[in-house]
C-alpha cells in the first residue's frame, strides 16, 4: 500500500527568516492536531535560500517533515552561471525535488527531454523526483487532456528503470487548476491519475505501477482534499498557495 504524500510548494515565496515562522506553526498546528506522521508523508519543497535554514529546524527539532527543492540543473556541475546542481541539494539533505512544475514549462521553456534529463541528475544524486505533469486549458477543451499527459509521462520517465519508476512521485497538475481556485473534480482528477497507473503499468508491470505515487495539484484546499484523496489512484496532493496557510496545509495533511 502506498503512503500518502503531501507536498507543499512554497514557489517563489517566504525567505529564510520568515521559513523559521512557518515552519514552527505548521509543526505546532500539526501537534494540535495529533497529526500522525505513519499516515501520512508531509514535504515541504522550499527556495534554494531556505534549504539550510528549514534543514536545521527539522534537523534540531525533530520534526517530522520531508525536505525538497522546486528546481535542479540538469548538469552535474561547471559553468551554468545561477544554477544548482543535484549533489548540491542532496549534500544539504533534500530528499525530493520537483521537476518540469508548469510554471517552469511555461515560463522557463522546460520541455519533457529536459524534465527527463533532471529525473536522471535527482535519482543518480540519491534523491526522488516529483515530476509534474498536466494539460492547458485549450487541451482540455479539446478533450485531449489524457492522451497529452501521458505523452508528458511516456517523455519524462524514458530510459528510466522499473526500480526508479516505482520510487518516483508524479503530480497531474492541470494548468488550468493551477493558483486559479478552479479544481479539477475529484472524478476528472481520477480519470488522468488512473489513466498514468495504467501507463506505468503498460511502459513497466504491474508491480511498479502499484508502488508508485501519483498526486494531484491545484487548488487544494482543505475542504476539497478528502474527496481528493478518496479517490483509488490519488496518493497525495501537491499544494501551493494552501501551503502558505500553516491552518490550511495542516488540515490537507491530516486528511485522513
Ligand atoms: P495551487 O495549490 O496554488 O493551485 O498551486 C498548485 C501548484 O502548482 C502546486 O505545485
Amino acid at each position: 500500500t502506498r503512503k500518502p504524500i503531501m507536498v507543499g510548494n512554497w514557489k517563489m515565496n517566504v525567505d529564510h527568516i520568515e521559513a523559521t515562522g512557518l515552519v514552527e506553526k505548521l509543526h505546532y498546528t500539526l501537534v494540535d492536531k495529533d497529526w500522525d506522521p505513519k499516515k501520512s508523508e508531509c514535504v515541504l519543497c522550499v527556495p534554494f535560500t531556505d534549504i539550510r535554514t528549514v534543514r536545521t529546524l527539522i534537523d534540531g527539532d525533530r520534526l517530522q517533515f520531508g525536505l525538497g527543492a522546486q528546481n535542479v540543473s540538469e548538469h552535474d556541475n561547471g559553468a551554468f552561471t545561477g544554477e544548482i546542481s543535484a549533489s548540491m541539494l542532496s549534500k544539504l539533505g533534500v530528499q525530493y525535488v520537483i521537476i518540469g512544475h508548469s510554471e517552469r514549462r511555461q515560463f522557463f521553456g522546460e520541455t519533457d527531454e529536459l524534465v527527463n534529463a533532471k529525473a536522471f541528475k535527482v535519482l543518480g544524486a540519491g534523491m526522488t523526483p516529483i515530476v509534474c505533469v498536466g494539460e492547458g486549458l485549450d487541451i482540455r477543451k479539446a478533450g485531449n487532456h489524457v492522451e497529452y499527459t501521458l505523452d508528458q509521462v511516456r517523455r519524462a520517465l524514458q530510459g528510466l528503470s522499473s526500480e526508479q519508476v516505482a520510487g518516483l512521485v508524479i503530480a497531474y497538475e492541470p494548468v488550468w487548476a493551477i493558483g486559479t481556485g478552479e479544481v479539477a473534480t475529484p472524478a476528472d482528477a481520477q480519470e488522468v491519475c488512473g489513466a498514468i497507473r495504467k501507463e506505468v503499468a503498460a511502459l513497466y508491470d504491474e508491480a511498479t505501477a502499484e508502488s508508485v505515487r501519483i498526486q494531484y495539484g491545484g487548488s487544494v484546499k482543505s475542504g476539497n482534499v478528502v474527496q481528493i484523496m478518496d479517490q483509488p489512484d490519488i496518493d497525495g496532493c501537491l499544494v501551493g498557495g494552501a501551503s502558505l496557510q500553516p491552518e490550511e496545509f495542516a488540515a490537507i495533511v491530516c486528511f485522513y
